[in-house]
């Protein structure tokens, strides 16, 4: 991912809204998505390219896995092609949605035009405190989709597994 500053901030422990931040640190090996969002988060991806589309995962931490019941779609305003920047002020938004609806923000997407669905040296570099990374792979009309949560300095790959049911 690549992360701004603003969004380090945005995301600074004092400010998190209560119950509505991450999941400390217990993620599992397994997310779940319903099709619905795999498809919107794949369309956005395509209508994006040459640039990178973004965004923010809502949804619960269960026992064994993490189940995404929003996509919260965010204006990439990085003025890089390869980058993507989040707002202050879009992060807030789903943090406060999430907490209406009695959700954690348990990540945030986004794409790679041309390149493969693996963090990249920027995404490795900025890793978010423990947010999950769903990336998005733009090859033609392909768009395979890989997840990996923050781990020792680098990535482990978290299972997705695309849900038929819409959410
Ligand atoms: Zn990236």
């Amino acid at each position: 991912m690549h992360r701004p500053a603003e969004l380090r901030v945005a995301a600074g422990a004092d400010q998190r809204p209560g119950g509505s931040w991450s999941a400390g640190g217990v993620h599992h090996g397994l997310l779940e998505l319903p099709i619905d969002l795999a498809r919107s988060i794949r369309a956005a991806a395509l209508r994006a390219v040459p640039r990178e589309s973004c965004g923010l995962l809502l949804g619960r931490i269960r026992a064994e896995r993490d189940l995404v019941q929003i996509a919260v779609a965010a204006v990439n305003r990085s003025p890089r092609a390869d980058r993507f920047v989040i707002s202050p002020r879009d992060v807030w938004a789903a943090m406060r949605r999430a907490e209406r609806a009695r959700l954690q923000l348990i990540g945030a997407y986004h794409s790679h035009p041309g390149a493969s669905a693996e963090p990249s040296h920027v995404d490795v570099r900025e890793a978010w405190g423990e947010l999950l990374q769903l990336i998005v792979a733009c090859d033609g009309n392909a768009t395979p989709m890989r997840c990996w949560r923050p781990s020792a300095g680098g990535f482990a790959e978290v299972r997705v597994r695309i849900l038929d049911t819409a959410c």
